[in-house]
């Protein structure tokens, strides 16, 4: 799968926790008639998302989603974003003013403290590029042949959007890692690995962070 366009900036954007905004056009119906602009629909750099005049709408809107239709529960409304809950499976989220949804259910826990917050973990999932340049792809099945490991900031750098992540110092130790039966798919427009990386939450939310449950 190719990576989306940010509808802002026009680069590819590397959706991991935290640093990206999903405007789905279902949401439009919960938005105000005169902010309905199609011209927003996509996936977005939260930080190219944070300039958006409308975020305030697409937060209230994918809000009314959560709540009228799939059951979650407001829990608390903060500064870095309203905290929700469902239920039935213990899940928390938190949506953020500039619409990110961010899952609070952290598998590997927190990991460190960084200024105004902490770095949690996920657990690694798989990953997978597909970059039309082929040098850019030979060179990261290179690296990650030999050295096992390719920092995240790295492929950051080399989609060009380094300027857009977020919170930086929870991924100094956030990686594409070499896997032997992933490795048995690549193309040479494609490299899949597994992404281990951290995500910055802030220290109002570190009360609601929560480890998952086996969904019934
Ligand atoms: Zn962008």
């Amino acid at each position: 799968m190719n990576l989306d366009l940010c509808p802002g900036c026009g680069r590819p954007v590397l959706g991991i926790g935290g640093q990206f905004s999903m405007l789905d056009s279902y949401y439009t119906s919960y938005l105000p008639e005169a902010s309905r602009d199609a011209n927003l629909f996509g996936c977005w750099h939260a930080a190219c998302f944070h300039k958006e005049p409308l975020r305030g709408n697409w937060q209230q809107a994918i809000l009314s989603n959560y709540t009228e239709v799939r059951g979650y529960e407001v829990v608390a409304e903060l500064d870095s974003g309203v905290v929700l809950f469902l239920p039935q499976h213990g899940e928390r989220v938190v949506v953020s003013p500039d619409a990110v949804v961010l899952d609070l259910s952290f598998d590997g826990g927190i990991q460190r403290r960084v200024p105004g917050g902490v770095v949690c973990r996920t657990l690694p999932s798989e990953c997978s590029l597909q970059l039309d340049d082929e040098a850019v792809v030979a060179r990261l099945q290179e690296q990650l042949r030999t050295q096992k490991k390719v920092p995240l900031m790295q492929i950051f750098e080399l989609l060009g959007t380094a300027d857009c992540v977020l919170h930086p110092e929870a991924l100094t130790d956030s990686y594409f890692v070499w896997h032997k039966g992933l490795a048995r798919l690549w193309e040479k427009q494609w490299v899949t690995a597994n992404l281990d990386y951290g995500v910055f939450v802030p220290e109002e939310l570190e009360p609601y962070l929560t480890r998952r449950k086996p969904r019934a």
